[in-house]
């Protein structure tokens, strides 16, 4: 679960420990998937401290190759939670002062959904790449290379190369012939 009433938990002594399993679908990107693990919850002097190991699987647009795969990702999630409301007196209790600081709200609910989504994002790869070896496309006529060799002539290279492109090019006819040769 990600939205947790922690009423108990509240009135627990500091340093007590309980941990909940997450198996939730969140929208992370637009899209809902399916995020796993666990998080455990800690009451210090002041809030409570959410810890937890998730993972999740989304779907990225490789930098590379430009299409669609399924990236692993395991979100590390440390965050505290301070409640605004006093658990015993049932009081209002002033905002915390770091600002963007997560709540628990009137009804005790400590809601890890916001979290979980920000951490995600922060896991999130700048340059994702749907393999190490991605080949990409095709610089002359786009192709994607994983899927389809196509047959444009190698762009002309930095003539210093030029030498070795001829090199390698008697290399493959020799290849050739020998392979005639052996049929
Ligand atoms: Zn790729
Ligand atoms: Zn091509």
């Amino acid at each position: 679960m990600v939205k947790i009433n922690v009423s108990q938990q509240l009135k627990e002594s500091i340093g007590s420990t309980r941990n909940y399993v997450v198996n939730e679908m969140i929208d992370i990107t637009g899209d809902e998937s399916l995020i796993q693990g666990e998080v455990g919850l800690m009451r210090t002097d002041r809030s409570i401290l959410a810890k937890g190991r998730l993972y999740t699987e989304l779907e990225l647009t490789c930098s590379r190759c430009l299409s669609l795969f399924s990236c692993p990702l395991t979100i590390n999630i440390e965050e505290e939670y301070f409640p605004t409301t006093d658990i015993v007196t049932g009081t209002s209790l002033p905002l915390p002062d770091e600002p963007g600081s997560f709540t628990i709200d009137e009804h005790n609910i400590l809601d890890l959904t916001e979290a979980i989504g920000q951490y995600a994002l922060m896991a999130i790869p700048m340059k994702p790449l749907c393999g190490e070896d991605c080949a990409g496309l095709c610089p002359t006529c786009g192709s994607n290379l994983n899927q389809t060799p196509c047959n444009c002539p190698p762009k002309p290279v930095d003539p210093r190369w030029s030498r070795l492109s001829k090199l390698a090019l008697a290399d493959n006819q020799v290849s050739v012939t020998e392979q005639k040769g052996t049929k």
